[in-house]
Protein backbone atom coordinates (compact mmCIF):
# COMPACT_ATOMS: atom_id res chain seq x y z
CA UNK A 1 0.00 0.00 0.00
CA UNK A 2 2.94 2.07 0.86
CA UNK A 3 4.51 1.81 -2.32
CA UNK A 4 1.18 2.93 -4.16
CA UNK A 5 1.45 6.29 -2.06
CA UNK A 6 4.79 6.52 -3.41
CA UNK A 7 3.90 6.25 -7.14
CA UNK A 8 1.27 8.35 -6.92
CA UNK A 9 3.79 11.15 -4.55
CA UNK A 10 6.32 10.87 -7.36
CA UNK A 11 3.84 10.97 -9.81
CA UNK A 12 2.68 14.09 -8.64
CA UNK A 13 6.41 15.69 -8.13
CA UNK A 14 7.15 14.34 -11.45
CA UNK A 15 3.51 16.42 -12.99
CA UNK A 16 4.59 19.39 -11.12
CA UNK A 17 7.76 19.76 -12.58
CA UNK A 18 6.92 18.95 -16.18
CA UNK A 19 4.62 22.08 -15.28
CA UNK A 20 7.38 24.50 -14.16
CA UNK A 21 9.06 23.25 -17.31
CA UNK A 22 6.30 24.53 -19.34
CA UNK A 23 5.69 27.36 -17.60
CA UNK A 24 9.42 28.33 -18.15
CA UNK A 25 9.88 27.13 -21.96
CA UNK A 26 6.51 29.75 -22.92
CA UNK A 27 8.46 32.79 -20.50
CA UNK A 28 11.79 31.77 -22.57
CA UNK A 29 9.54 31.34 -26.08
CA UNK A 30 8.09 34.59 -25.00
CA UNK A 31 10.93 36.44 -24.21
CA UNK A 32 12.29 35.29 -27.29
CA UNK A 33 9.29 36.83 -29.16
CA UNK A 34 9.70 39.86 -27.83
CA UNK A 35 13.41 40.23 -28.81
CA UNK A 36 12.81 39.25 -32.62
CA UNK A 37 10.33 42.10 -32.87
CA UNK A 38 12.66 44.33 -30.91
CA UNK A 39 14.87 44.10 -33.53
CA UNK A 40 13.02 44.01 -36.30
CA UNK A 41 11.27 47.20 -35.24
CA UNK A 42 14.54 48.47 -35.07
CA UNK A 43 15.57 47.83 -38.56
CA UNK A 44 12.37 48.84 -39.73
CA UNK A 45 12.89 52.99 -37.50
CA UNK A 46 16.46 53.13 -38.85
CA UNK A 47 15.83 51.97 -42.26
CA UNK A 48 13.34 54.72 -42.36
CA UNK A 49 16.05 57.43 -42.05
CA UNK A 50 18.20 55.84 -43.99
CA UNK A 51 16.06 56.05 -46.88
CA UNK A 52 15.88 59.82 -46.48
CA UNK A 53 19.35 60.19 -46.13
CA UNK A 54 19.58 58.58 -49.68
CA UNK A 55 17.27 59.87 -50.95
CA UNK A 56 18.53 63.63 -49.90
CA UNK A 57 21.92 62.60 -51.51
CA UNK A 58 20.44 61.79 -54.72
CA UNK A 59 18.49 65.35 -55.12
CA UNK A 60 21.71 66.92 -53.83
CA UNK A 61 24.08 65.31 -56.52
CA UNK A 62 21.24 66.08 -59.38
CA UNK A 63 20.39 69.45 -58.06
CA UNK A 64 21.66 71.85 -60.90
CA UNK A 65 25.17 73.62 -59.67
CA UNK A 66 23.92 76.83 -60.36
CA UNK A 67 20.98 76.38 -57.83
CA UNK A 68 22.97 76.44 -54.31
CA UNK A 69 19.84 77.71 -51.89
CA UNK A 70 18.26 74.14 -52.99
CA UNK A 71 21.29 71.94 -52.84
CA UNK A 72 21.33 73.58 -49.34
CA UNK A 73 17.80 72.71 -48.79
CA UNK A 74 18.68 69.07 -49.85
CA UNK A 75 21.40 68.83 -47.52
CA UNK A 76 20.38 70.50 -44.39
CA UNK A 77 17.07 67.73 -44.41
CA UNK A 78 20.03 65.12 -45.00
CA UNK A 79 21.35 66.09 -41.98
CA UNK A 80 18.30 66.42 -39.85
CA UNK A 81 17.60 62.80 -40.91
CA UNK A 82 21.25 61.65 -39.63
CA UNK A 83 20.85 63.47 -36.45
CA UNK A 84 17.33 61.64 -36.18
CA UNK A 85 19.52 58.27 -36.59
CA UNK A 86 21.91 59.56 -34.16
CA UNK A 87 19.12 60.02 -31.66
CA UNK A 88 17.80 56.55 -32.49
CA UNK A 89 21.03 54.71 -31.64
CA UNK A 90 21.36 56.41 -28.62
CA UNK A 91 18.39 55.49 -26.96
CA UNK A 92 18.41 51.54 -28.25
CA UNK A 93 21.75 51.25 -26.74
CA UNK A 94 21.16 52.81 -23.92
CA UNK A 95 17.74 50.54 -23.39
CA UNK A 96 20.50 47.34 -24.40
CA UNK A 97 22.53 48.94 -21.54
CA UNK A 98 19.19 49.25 -18.51
CA UNK A 99 18.30 45.46 -20.35
CA UNK A 100 21.76 44.49 -19.27
CA UNK A 101 21.35 46.13 -15.88
CA UNK A 102 22.20 42.72 -13.98
CA UNK A 103 25.60 42.65 -15.16
CA UNK A 104 26.87 46.54 -14.75
CA UNK A 105 24.50 49.07 -13.34
CA UNK A 106 24.37 52.01 -15.67
CA UNK A 107 24.12 54.65 -13.17
CA UNK A 108 26.10 57.43 -11.80
CA UNK A 109 24.78 58.36 -8.63
CA UNK A 110 25.43 61.04 -6.04
CA UNK A 111 23.19 62.73 -3.43
CA UNK A 112 21.63 64.66 -5.46
CA UNK A 113 18.71 67.77 -4.90
CA UNK A 114 15.44 67.26 -6.89
CA UNK A 115 13.99 70.54 -6.54
CA UNK A 116 17.01 72.00 -8.12
CA UNK A 117 17.23 69.37 -10.67
CA UNK A 118 13.27 69.91 -11.57
CA UNK A 119 14.11 74.10 -11.58
CA UNK A 120 17.07 73.59 -13.79
CA UNK A 121 14.77 71.46 -16.43
CA UNK A 122 11.99 73.98 -15.97
CA UNK A 123 14.63 76.78 -17.28
CA UNK A 124 16.07 74.74 -19.95
CA UNK A 125 12.34 73.61 -21.34
CA UNK A 126 10.79 77.21 -20.78
CA UNK A 127 13.90 78.13 -23.42
CA UNK A 128 13.18 75.48 -25.84
CA UNK A 129 9.32 75.58 -25.69
CA UNK A 130 8.30 79.27 -25.16
CA UNK A 131 4.52 78.49 -26.51
CA UNK A 132 3.88 76.57 -23.53
CA UNK A 133 3.29 77.83 -20.00
CA UNK A 134 5.52 76.09 -16.99
CA UNK A 135 4.54 75.90 -13.48
CA UNK A 136 6.80 74.33 -10.96
CA UNK A 137 5.46 73.46 -7.28
CA UNK A 138 7.00 71.94 -4.71
CA UNK A 139 6.06 70.86 -0.88
CA UNK A 140 9.91 70.12 0.08
CA UNK A 141 11.98 73.46 -0.31
CA UNK A 142 14.97 70.61 -1.24
CA UNK A 143 14.58 67.05 -1.29
CA UNK A 144 18.20 65.11 -1.69
CA UNK A 145 18.33 61.61 -2.68
CA UNK A 146 20.97 59.47 -3.83
CA UNK A 147 20.51 59.33 -8.10
CA UNK A 148 21.93 59.55 -10.80
CA UNK A 149 21.34 63.58 -11.83
CA UNK A 150 21.60 63.05 -15.66
CA UNK A 151 19.66 60.13 -15.97
CA UNK A 152 16.18 61.63 -14.05
CA UNK A 153 17.07 64.79 -15.66
CA UNK A 154 17.28 62.94 -19.22
CA UNK A 155 13.73 61.09 -18.04
CA UNK A 156 12.33 65.01 -16.83
CA UNK A 157 12.97 66.17 -20.38
CA UNK A 158 11.81 63.54 -22.06
CA UNK A 159 8.13 63.32 -20.51
CA UNK A 160 8.00 67.82 -20.50
CA UNK A 161 9.30 67.67 -24.48
CA UNK A 162 5.99 65.13 -24.64
CA UNK A 163 3.80 67.46 -22.47
CA UNK A 164 5.22 70.14 -25.64
CA UNK A 165 5.02 68.15 -28.45
CA UNK A 166 1.97 66.02 -28.04
CA UNK A 167 -0.22 68.81 -27.42
CA UNK A 168 -1.35 72.23 -28.60
CA UNK A 169 0.68 75.63 -29.20
CA UNK A 170 -0.29 77.79 -25.83
CA UNK A 171 -1.20 74.00 -23.78
CA UNK A 172 0.09 75.04 -20.20
CA UNK A 173 2.09 72.04 -18.11
CA UNK A 174 3.21 71.75 -14.67
CA UNK A 175 5.68 69.49 -12.32
CA UNK A 176 5.11 69.02 -8.96
CA UNK A 177 7.28 67.57 -6.22
CA UNK A 178 5.94 66.12 -3.21
CA UNK A 179 6.86 63.04 -1.03
CA UNK A 180 4.98 59.85 0.35
CA UNK A 181 6.51 58.35 3.66
CA UNK A 182 8.50 56.10 1.11
CA UNK A 183 8.88 57.69 -2.30
CA UNK A 184 9.81 61.20 -3.87
CA UNK A 185 6.78 61.97 -6.58
CA UNK A 186 7.81 63.88 -8.98
CA UNK A 187 3.98 64.41 -11.54
CA UNK A 188 4.38 66.08 -14.67
CA UNK A 189 0.96 67.38 -16.08
CA UNK A 190 -0.17 68.75 -19.45
CA UNK A 191 -3.90 69.75 -20.06
CA UNK A 192 -3.48 68.54 -23.67
CA UNK A 193 -5.39 65.54 -25.75
CA UNK A 194 -4.88 62.76 -23.18
CA UNK A 195 -3.78 59.62 -24.33
CA UNK A 196 -6.80 56.75 -24.83
CA UNK A 197 -7.43 54.26 -21.96
CA UNK A 198 -6.96 51.64 -24.19
CA UNK A 199 -3.35 53.29 -24.80
CA UNK A 200 -2.26 54.22 -21.58
CA UNK A 201 0.15 51.21 -20.91
CA UNK A 202 1.20 50.44 -24.39
CA UNK A 203 2.75 53.47 -24.71
CA UNK A 204 5.73 52.85 -22.68
CA UNK A 205 6.37 49.38 -24.89
CA UNK A 206 9.56 50.02 -27.64
CA UNK A 207 8.22 52.30 -30.46
CA UNK A 208 4.49 52.58 -29.39
CA UNK A 209 2.82 55.63 -30.90
CA UNK A 210 -0.58 56.34 -30.70
CA UNK A 211 -0.97 58.28 -33.81
CA UNK A 212 2.16 56.53 -35.29
CA UNK A 213 2.47 59.05 -38.87
CA UNK A 214 2.02 62.18 -36.76
CA UNK A 215 4.65 61.10 -33.80
CA UNK A 216 7.15 60.02 -36.45
CA UNK A 217 6.38 63.53 -38.23
CA UNK A 218 7.19 65.26 -34.69
CA UNK A 219 10.69 63.67 -34.76
CA UNK A 220 10.34 61.41 -31.55
CA UNK A 221 12.11 57.73 -32.10
CA UNK A 222 8.67 56.11 -30.47
CA UNK A 223 11.48 54.90 -27.49
CA UNK A 224 11.51 58.15 -24.91
CA UNK A 225 8.66 56.66 -22.85
CA UNK A 226 10.35 53.27 -22.54
CA UNK A 227 13.66 54.85 -21.87
CA UNK A 228 12.61 56.60 -19.27
CA UNK A 229 10.77 53.49 -17.56
CA UNK A 230 13.88 52.12 -17.49
CA UNK A 231 16.02 54.35 -16.07
CA UNK A 232 13.50 55.18 -13.53
CA UNK A 233 13.09 51.17 -12.64
CA UNK A 234 17.16 51.22 -12.70
CA UNK A 235 16.57 53.52 -9.84
CA UNK A 236 14.40 51.34 -7.85
CA UNK A 237 11.38 53.43 -8.67
CA UNK A 238 8.65 53.70 -11.97
CA UNK A 239 6.45 55.55 -14.08
CA UNK A 240 2.68 55.69 -14.06
CA UNK A 241 0.13 57.35 -15.81
CA UNK A 242 -3.21 58.65 -15.89
CA UNK A 243 -4.81 60.52 -18.72
CA UNK A 244 -8.17 62.00 -19.50
CA UNK A 245 -9.41 63.67 -22.74
CA UNK A 246 -8.40 66.69 -21.28
CA UNK A 247 -5.11 66.20 -18.65
CA UNK A 248 -2.42 63.47 -19.05
CA UNK A 249 -0.49 63.53 -16.04
CA UNK A 250 2.93 61.32 -15.43
CA UNK A 251 3.90 60.25 -11.95
CA UNK A 252 7.49 59.59 -11.80
CA UNK A 253 8.51 57.42 -8.24
CA UNK A 254 11.74 57.47 -6.83
CA UNK A 255 12.63 55.25 -3.67
CA UNK A 256 13.35 57.99 -0.37
P1 LIG B 1 7.65 59.67 -29.11
O1 LIG B 1 9.05 59.71 -29.60
O2 LIG B 1 6.67 59.34 -30.20
O3 LIG B 1 7.26 60.86 -28.28
P2 LIG B 1 7.35 58.26 -26.59
O4 LIG B 1 7.74 56.89 -26.16
O5 LIG B 1 7.95 59.39 -25.84
O6 LIG B 1 7.64 58.37 -28.14
O7 LIG B 1 5.76 58.39 -26.50
C1 LIG B 1 4.96 57.36 -27.07
C2 LIG B 1 3.63 57.92 -27.53
O8 LIG B 1 2.84 58.29 -26.39
C3 LIG B 1 3.71 59.18 -28.37
O9 LIG B 1 3.93 58.88 -29.73
C4 LIG B 1 2.34 59.81 -28.15
O10 LIG B 1 1.41 59.18 -29.01
C5 LIG B 1 2.00 59.39 -26.72
N1 LIG B 1 2.26 60.47 -25.73
C6 LIG B 1 3.35 60.60 -24.94
N2 LIG B 1 3.25 61.67 -24.13
C7 LIG B 1 2.07 62.25 -24.41
C8 LIG B 1 1.36 63.40 -23.88
N3 LIG B 1 1.88 64.17 -22.91
N4 LIG B 1 0.12 63.68 -24.40
C9 LIG B 1 -0.42 62.90 -25.37
N5 LIG B 1 0.20 61.81 -25.90
C10 LIG B 1 1.41 61.48 -25.43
Amino acid sequence: RDGGREVADLRTAFNTMLEHIDDSLAVRAEAELRLRRFVADASHELRTPLMSVRGYADLFQYAAANEPAERERHLARLRAEAARMGFLLDDLLLLARLDAAEVEAPLRTADTDLVDLVQQAADAFRAGHPGHPLTVASDPGRLVLRLDPQRVRQVLDNLLTNAAVHTPAGTPVSVTVSTTPGAALLRITDAGPGIPPDDTERVFDRFYRVDKARSRDRGGTGLGLAVARSLTRAHGGDITLTSTPATTTFTIHLPL
